[in-house]
């Protein structure tokens, strides 16, 4: 199948006028002009796609899809230590279908709005079953939290680590650890985790710097986060500096991947330059948990990789990685088009540990296309970044699957509508009670 538009972003992210590409079973065989490839391959089915963009499916390198029906129902506290204690109370009312049926719905939104691969924080196999199901592929992160270094084994064969029970499509995913945070997983802990991650070869992933309370617990031992971290880090001490030098003092942001990044002390946004594998902003959760605004000015002149997520939908209005970039923007004028979708595309993928198979259009990688509708116009990127949006998204193909066509989802959404909205209410129930 070659899928055609008016232009197509090509890799290092440069526009190509009649922009196509052709897809040969899963992969991505050829990218150059319609006519090119028509020329190259006459019996190819053509998707033409007028008034539109072709790109590289989006990468959202982090999200919680399994808490997707918990959209909208704890409204920011001003506080993130108590707003997670209610999110908690939802999810530990939450069985195995409820996640299953949470999940799927937050795959969906993903994909009707251009996400093809996401870096996922997981917490059971029914997330990336269902998304791999639905065809949605990307980096799942086991999440741990609240056990000591001796637990560890017995937690990981629980999960069957480092295989991905439940996974329909090895081709799209790649299995990861994250240790929640540094005041719900202590010292050792945060240290073992790493070593594990490090000998399977998996990425390793953790929300760190998030908020002013975290940065108090850290810097004196003290603050909103203070019992969470007697309950859950065992061994924790503050070692009376920012979450960035912790973990680098601990050996563990080597080759790490950093969600947040929003309070950084001095001197912070270099280590992450020069250590981290990435940093994920995710500016519209930041925003609507009170968290503040995270220095992208710093982090884009220390040189720090940096990619974009939207976080949980509990904590953001939806899952639109358009509106995330405009929101990031926002925050910081000065960054340009070009970085912002290489932020959603290339970058996103490489921070995940999938940098070979996603995130751009060029033979050999995996067939991840979507098709922007951006009308007329003489500066393509801009109109992605400004109209972005799932209602423009006409077309998603993943491994060469069409999972939307015409801006019509190709997988029965009513049931997953249906299954989400009853989960959300049993979620509701148990915070109220
Ligand atoms: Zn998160």
């Amino acid at each position: 199948m070659i899928v055609a538009g008016d232009w197509a972003i090509t890799p290092g992210v440069k526009t190509l006028e009649h922009g196509a590409v052709f897809m040969n079973g899963s992969h991505i065989q050829d990218v150059g002009t319609k006519d090119a490839l028509v020329a190259r391959y006459p019996k190819a089915i053509v998707r033409d796609h007028p008034g539109c963009i072709i790109m590289p499916g989006l990468v959202n390198a982090h999200t919680h899809l399994a808490l997707t029906a918990l959209q909208g129902i704890v409204p920011p506290e001003g506080e993130l230590s108590p707003w997670i204690d209610r999110i908690t109370r939802a999810i530990l009312a939450l069985d195995r279908n409820d996640f299953a049926a949470s999940a799927a719905a937050g795959a969906a939104q993903c994909l009707l709005g251009g996400v093809t691969v996401v870096g996922d924080i997981v917490y059971g196999p029914e997330s990336p079953a269902t998304a791999s199901d639905l065809g949605l592929g990307g980096t799942f992160f086991w999440e741990v939290l609240g056990i000591t270094p001796a637990e560890l084994p017995e937690a990981l064969a629980m999960i069957e680590f480092p295989s991905i029970p439940g996974d329909r499509c090895p081709s799209r995913t790649r299995c990861g650890l994250s240790p929640h945070a540094p005041y719900s997983s202590g010292p050792d802990l945060l240290r073992a985790v790493k070593q594990v991650a490090d000998g399977f070869d998996v990425p390793f992933a953790i929300h760190a710097a998030e908020s002013l309370a975290e940065l108090q617990l850290l810097t004196t031992g003290d603050g909103p986060f203070a019992e969470k971290a007697r309950r859950l880090a065992h061994g924790f001490h503050p070692p009376r500096s920012g979450a960035i030098h912790y973990l680098d003092h601990l050996g563990v942001l080597d080759g790490a991947i950093v969600v947040h990044c929003v309070h950084l002390m001095p001197g912070e946004a270099h280590l992450l330059a020069e250590k981290a594998r990435g940093v994920v902003l995710c500016p519209r959760s930041n925003a609507f948990l009170g968290n503040g605004r995270p220095p992208i000015r710093t982090l884009l002149d220390a040189k720090a990789r940096m990619a974009l997520g939207t976080d949980s939908a509990a904590s953001n209005a939806d899952l639109d990685l358009f509106a995330e970039a405009r929101a990031l923007r926002e925050l910081e004028p000065q960054l340009t088009v070009t970085q912002l979708i290489r932020m959603m595309t290339e970058t996103g993928a490489e921070v995940l540990g999938l940098g070979n198979r996603f995130g751009r259009l060029a033979p050999g990688y995996n067939a991840d296309v979507i098709a922007v509708r951006i009308g007329e116009t003489g500066n393509p990127l801009q109109a992605v970044i400004d109209l972005g949006s799932p209602a423009r998204v006409r077309t998603v193909v993943t491994d060469g699957v069409a999972r939307v066509l015409g801006g019509v989802p190709t997988f029965p959404t009513i049931t997953i509508q249906k299954a989400i909205a009853q989960v959300t209410a049993k979620a509701t129930r148990a915070i109220a009670n």
